[in-house]
């Protein structure tokens, strides 16, 4: 089949198989040329087919030669509809591990469901033992409850309703958007579905069945931005969830049975959750422009590879005073943040060029499902059908 994007809303509904595969592969390049810290070894990584978590899932397998067990929910390859990016993803991920003598397996499936919990617990016991480092990277619109009752997140203010300036990525068009307060159910629902508790019952499930070492650590990512987007994400519903994060990360720890969990604070990039959130993206735009003109612009593998070899080693975690880990420490430079407010507070329809890298952000995004690779040719017929061994 010949593979175009079809972009609709937020999210492209097809993915190219050998781009996806041309992605990792210079993720796994990017990584092995970098120098490795002393890290962990059995890593589970739940939420590892796209964004932070496949990132963290590649620096540990080639940063540290780790055994990798990922966690994803995509879908395969069906008659004509090419598979999620993500299986792709996960499908070239493991013939590179696997071709290089790393294990690495899979587990597809709802992550929240005790179901899927039971079998990656059943595959660690068999395979590897005990895991040392459990990282949970999900970000999922909704959660199914055992009782069927279904949460869905919504990403809106708390309180007040709040007014900025937006971008419309599809004709990019600059125009002021009025984001409105969620209600007390669809805060306590976002909490549901992105805060802490499917995290504390993965390690309480890993700890009952002996599956998690006595010394592991475990670290979930959050974002917290400059004031501009508080409204929107930290002080909003998604912010909410994100202190249950924390304070999830401080129960986990304080339970006193050697193991450690860490909040990671994340750089804002382009990520299929990412694309959704109002306001943000232009806010990456300006971000991504003034981050490359100061040679500080990372992606999710340059920072998850910086994170793992120093911030969060197998010997070592940096912390501020919360105790969180700052990967967002060059997006909140000083520098960087007084010139993007510069851009920002001048930014409209008229000067997008001058003002934002509105093409870094295009190509981000049409890369997340495997277009704009280097040397792949898409004009060209492509096997959609990729394996994902044990799935
Ligand atoms: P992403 O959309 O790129 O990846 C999310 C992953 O979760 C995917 O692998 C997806 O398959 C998986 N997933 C979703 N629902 C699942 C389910 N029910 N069961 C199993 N797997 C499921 O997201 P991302 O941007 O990499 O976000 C990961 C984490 O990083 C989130 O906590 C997010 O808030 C945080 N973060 C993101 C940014 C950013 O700018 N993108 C910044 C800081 C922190």
């Amino acid at each position: 089949m010949i593979v175009k994007p079809k972009v609709r809303g937020f999210i492209c509904t097809t993915a190219h198989p050998d781009g996806c595969k041309a992605i990792v592969k210079s993720q796994i390049d990017y990584v092995k040329s970098q120098p490795h810290a002393e890290g962990f070894k059995k890593v589970l990584v739940i939420g590892s087919s796209m964004g932070y978590g496949l990132a963290s899932r590649i620096t540990a397998a080639y940063s540290f030669g780790a055994a990798t067990l990922g966690v994803i929910f995509d879908k395969p390859a069906n008659g004509s509809r090419t598979a999620s990016a993500g299986w792709y993803n996960t499908a070239a991920f493991e013939e590179f591990a696997h071709a290089d003598g790393l294990y690495a397996k899979t587990v597809n499936g709802d992550a929240y469901s005790k179901e899927i919990k039971d079998k990656v617990i059943d595959i660690i016991k068999k395979d590897i033992g005990k895991v040392d480092m459990v990282v949970y990277s999900l970000a999922a619109p909704r959660r199914t409850m055992p009782d069927g009752t279904v949460y869905s997140s919504v990403l809106k203010t708390v309180g007040e309703a709040y007014t900025n300036k937006t971008i419309d990525l599809k004709n990019n068009t600059v125009s002021d958007i009025t984001v409105e307060p969620a209600s007390e159910d669809e805060i306590t629902a976002t909490i549901k579905v992105m805060g802490g508790e499917d995290w504390q019952d993965w390690i309480n499930a890993l700890k009952a069945a002996d599956a998690i070492e006595e010394n592991a650590v475990t670290v979930a990512y959050s974002y917290i931005g400059p004031e501009i987007t508080h409204p929107m994400y930290a002080d909003g519903s998604i912010g909410k969830a994100k202190d249950h994060l924390f304070e999830t990360a401080k129960a986990i720890t304080n339970a006193n049975n050697g193991i450690k969990a860490y909040i990671s604070v994340n750089k804002a990039l382009v990520t299929q959750s990412s694309a959704a959130i109002p306001i943000v993206p232009l806010y990456i735009s300006i971000l991504y422009k003034v981050m490359k003109e100061q040679g500080v612009h990372e992606g999710c593998i340059e920072q998850m590879c910086r994170l793992f070899n120093t911030k969060l080693t197998k010997n070592n975690a940096q912390t501020d005073e919360p105790c969180r880990i700052r990967m967002d420490d060059w997006e909140m430079g000083e520098s960087v943040q007084n010139a993007v407010n510069k851009l920002w507070s001048e930014i409209s329809g008229d000067n997008l060029d001058t003002h934002a890298d509105l093409d870094g952000y295009h190509e981000d995004f049409y890369r997340l499902f495997g277009f704009n690779a280097d040397g792949i040719d898409y004009d060209i017929d492509v096997d959609i059908d990729r394996n994902i061994e044990n799935v």
